[in-house]
């Protein structure tokens, strides 16, 4: 298979999967799991995200999500204080009231995510306990489920693995007789996912089905005969309930780029046993329009070298696209969480001799950075600012997160993200 940056490559030049991991623990900056609110409301139409948290939490979501513009928000904290807890039964009986009051004006609310956060005075609080008993109170109108978004978990992305994970038990389970079914697992923008849904069709893969679905009520089977292709890195504890329900996984790379995601397909392809010819006649066209886009940011990215902090688990995926298809250079590709199984089609397609890195010790890995003064470095909003006034060019881990990045219609808005910091940069130091 050729691909657009790998033409001239050989064997020993790719390959990370037996790598050494310089594993960090110390200090880290990133954002906390509430952040993947922000994405997961927008695709889960009828759902309500009521975040159980402090004033800290409202304000991290006022500023994340920027100003509320919706008739009818679909997030909101309910804040409690120190007082709330002076007796348990208080907070609980404080929470079923808010609850009550909130699904008496929104009976449009079909599913109710009661989010944790890290303040202590939530953390004593049962919130799976409450959630069960609020669904029994509201059902059959409203379920009502919990997970956690502390910011005591690993990184931001893992929000959204504790909302799906939080969902499995609520699915269906696939007749043992039914037909195979594919699932594609981790939340896409609609756009990117009526994309992939055509391409799907187009192999013969009819049927596919999307989880998380954009209706509550809409949530696929699952069972022996569903195979499961991961549309982010970051889902392990989703898989690994998945698993428990009999489902497979479709061991692939991530479909970031026109060689991630024509890998990616090629594996629910191959499991469907599509032969070669109706494969690459099914998805000639976009890849070569991905294959165009990227060439125009070539220019701009072909010999940059990268350092990745880490931050959204996206790190390893993202490093092998632009290794591979933008020439670029990673030098430490840092992340939260190295899910080793998950990665390793992408491990093999790393460049030999990039560090990796996982967990974060801050002060250390700035030296890091500080030493190899790469051309891009991409971080958290906290270290952003430091970086650029010491005049490295920085770009926002998070943003990767909100844009529609995945497939092949996407692939050179991906690049763009990256070129778009190292123009500016170049422009400013004219
Ligand atoms: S969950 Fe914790 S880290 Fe996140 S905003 Fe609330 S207090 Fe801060």
């Amino acid at each position: 298979m050729t691909t657009p940056g790998a033409a001239s490559e050989s064997a020993a030049d790719f390959g990370c999967r037996e790598a050494p991991v310089l594993r960090e623990r110390g200090q880290h900056e990133v954002f906390c799991g509430l952040t993947g609110i922000i994405w997961l409301h927008r695709k889960i139409q009828d759902a309500f995200f009521l975040i159980v948290g402090s004033r800290t939490c409202a304000h991290l979501m006022q500023s994340a999500a920027g100003v509320m513009i919706f008739a009818e928000p679909r997030f909101a904290t309910a804040i409690l204080q120190e007082q709330d807890l002076a007796g348990l039964a208080d907070a609980n009986d404080e929470l079923d009231r808010v609850v009550g009051r909130l699904l008496d004006r929104r009976p449009d609310i079909k599913l109710l995510f009661l989010v944790g956060s890290c303040p202590s005075e939530v953390i004593k609080i049962d919130l799976s306990r409450a959630a069960k008993r609020l669904s029994d109170r509201h059902a059959p109108g409203t379920r009502v489920l919990s997970y956690s978004g502390s910011g005591l978990e690993t990184s931001f992305t893992q929000g959204e693995d504790a909302c799906l994970a939080a969902l499995v038990p609520e699915m269906p389970a696939a007749p043992a007789n039914a037909e195979r079914e594919l699932l594609v697992v981790g939340s896409l923008p609609d756009v990117v996912e009526d994309q992939f849904g055509r391409l799907f069709a187009a192999l013969g893969i009819g049927g596919a089905r999307f989880f998380p679905a954009r209706r509550a009520g809409d949530l696929p089977a699952v069972g022996r005969n569903t195979s499961y292709l991961l549309a982010q890195p970051f889902l392990g504890e989703t898989a690994r309930l998945l698993d428990e329900r009999g489902a497979t996984r479709l061991a692939a790379p991530f479909p970031f780029g026109a060689e991630g995601t024509t890998l990616w397909l090629r594996a629910a392809a191959d499991a469907w046993g599509v032969d070669d010819e109706a494969f690459r006649e099914a998805i000639a066209a976009p890849r070569e329009r991905a294959r165009k886009a990227l060439e125009r940011h070539r220019e701009a990215l072909a010999g940059r070298s990268i350092f990745f902090f880490p931050d959204s688990q996206l790190e390893v995926p993202l490093a092998r696209f632009l290794a591979r298809e933008l020439d670029m250079r990673p030098v430490e590709v840092g992340t939260p969480w190295l899910h080793r199984r998950h990665l390793a089609e992408e491990l093999d397609l790393l460049p030999a001799g990039t560090v990796l890195s996982e967990g974060q010790d801050v002060d250390r890995q700035l030296d890091r950075c500080r030493d190899a003064r790469p051309d891009l470095t991409v971080c958290g909003l906290g270290l952003a600012n430091p970086l650029e006034a010491e005049g490295l060019a920085t770009k926002w881990a998070i943003e990767l997160v909100f844009s529609p990045i995945h497939g092949y219609e996407q692939a050179g808005e991906l690049a763009e993200l990256f070129a778009r910091p190292l123009i500016r940069h170049g422009l400013l130091k004219v």
